[in-house]
């Protein structure tokens, strides 16, 4: 292998599910990439064996004190330098060894240092949906300043991307009329909605099709991971909220359509598994083999979707309404969202609360603030102080 020739990829949130995926393909291509920083939260034990395995140059914990305790174990390694905090995810974003930057930290947590690649004109693979969710459109407006090329690796939106043709402007030079978003109903789909108030953390994060983390896990069980993907399809292609509908299709098969104005549909499919979006995304425009197996309709035998059942998801709804009333509430929707959902996750509320504190969030909170990025990581933490306080309301 010619590691000379390899591009540097800064993986952020390298522990997670996204991260975990992302160095399965680089794995398979060394020759080709070069997994030149790893960054985590506070999992030590899982940063070791990733340093010691794919030997970074540099290793990012956002916690101060699992940072020291990574450097303490890695004292035998030489070559890799240890930072922590925001500042050291930042410093992985922007280092000079990667020209690629995987953005895929779960949370707002992943705005500043997803900002820090984009601005530093990296190749930036965005999971990390809640910073475009926070602030895309700065994002964007950010990517389009320093030349960074923004490369979506949600499954969906990289559907879409396949679907787009490459050099266009805007949408409607496209030709494009509709985005469709496919979802796939999550583990809660059929269940009796009567029964949802005794869902357990362990049924909620069981996805029938999909691996991920816990917190998209939940996300996708309520249905707010659609909405989050709703904005997220909005500000990264610039559609208008209307543009974008969602399709309840539980084989995951069909992960987006793009309708154009003559009549033609075209969508992508695929096995759901991310190492497909990943590797698009990281080799785009070639193609690399992602390890996933060819799709076979044969087996697969029918593909079924229909509308999403707003009864039964209510966060859909919560998220078309902070798509219409502006950067402010899908701010707040987000704040709102990631309180609620650690709450459940923490055993404090119940899953059918989730979307009520959200609800009352979004009542509570007023002005719209200036589309900047202070004033909207500001917003989403008055959101988040507003969720607390609904929490307790909500938690018996
Ligand atoms: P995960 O929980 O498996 O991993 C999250 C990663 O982020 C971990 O490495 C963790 O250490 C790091 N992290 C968590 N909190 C942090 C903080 N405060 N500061 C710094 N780092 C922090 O999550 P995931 O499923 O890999 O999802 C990551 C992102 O990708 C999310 O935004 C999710 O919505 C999006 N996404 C995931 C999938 C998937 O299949 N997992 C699919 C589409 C989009
Ligand atoms: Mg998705």
């Amino acid at each position: 292998t010619d590691s000379a020739a390899a591009r540097g990829v800064a993986i952020l949130g390298a522990t997670g599910s996204i991260g975990t995926s992302t160095l399965d393909v680089i794995a398979r291509h060394p020759s080709h990439y070069r997994a030149t920083a790893l960054s985590a939260c506070r999992d030590v034990d899982g940063m070791e064996a990733l340093c010691r395995r794919f030997q970074p140059d540099l290793a990012a914990m956002a916690d101060a004190g699992a940072a020291a305790a990574l450097h303490a174990r890695l004292a035998d390694l030489d070559g890799v330098d240890v930072l922590s905090g925001e500042a050291g995810l930042v410093a992985a974003a922007s280092m000079s060894g990667a020209d690629t930057v995987v953005a895929g930290i779960v949370g707002a947590a992943g705005l500043a240092p997803c900002l820090a690649a984009v601005e530093a004109g990296k190749r930036v693979l965005v999971a990390n949906k809640e910073a475009l969710v926070v602030a895309g459109d700065l994002i964007m407006s950010a990517a389009r300043r320093s030349g960074a090329r923004l490369l979506p690796i949600d499954s969906e939106h990289n559907a879409i991307f396949q679907c787009l043709p490459p050099q266009a402007a805007t949408l409607d030079d496209a030709g494009v009329e509709r985005l469709v978003l496919t979802a796939s109903g999550g583990p809660f789909r059929d269940r009796d909605p009567a029964t949802l108030a005794s869902v357990t953390v362990e049924e909620a994060c069981a996805h029938p099709n999909w691996s991920m983390g816990r917190k998209i896990s939940v996300d996708s069980a309520t249905m707010m991971n659609k909405g989050l993907e709703l904005i997220e399809a909005c500000r990264f292609f610039g559609a208008s909220a209307g543009q974008v509908d969602v399709l309840v299709h539980p084989q995951s098969l069909v992960h987006a359509l793009v309708q154009y104005r003559d009549g033609s549909t075209l969508a992508q499919m695929g096995n759901p598994d991310m190492r497909t979006p990943i590797a698009n995304a990281l080799a785009w425009p070639e193609r690399i083999a992602a390890g996933v197996k060819p799709l076979d309709l044969l087996a697969a035998g029918r593909l079924d979707f229909s509308a999403p059942d707003g009864g039964r998801f209510p966060c859909l709804a919560l998220a078309r309404a902070a798509l219409d009333a502006g950067h402010g509430a899908t701010a707040a929707l987000n704040g709102a969202n990631e309180v609620a959902v650690g709450a459940f996750l923490n055993g404090e509320l119940r899953f059918d609360r989730i979307a009520g504190v959200i609800e009352e969030t979004l009542s509570a909170m007023d002005g719209e603030p200036e589309n900047r990025l202070e004033a909207l990581i500001d917003h989403e933490q008055l959101a988040r102080r507003e969720a607390t306080a609904s929490l307790k309301r909500w938690s018996h």
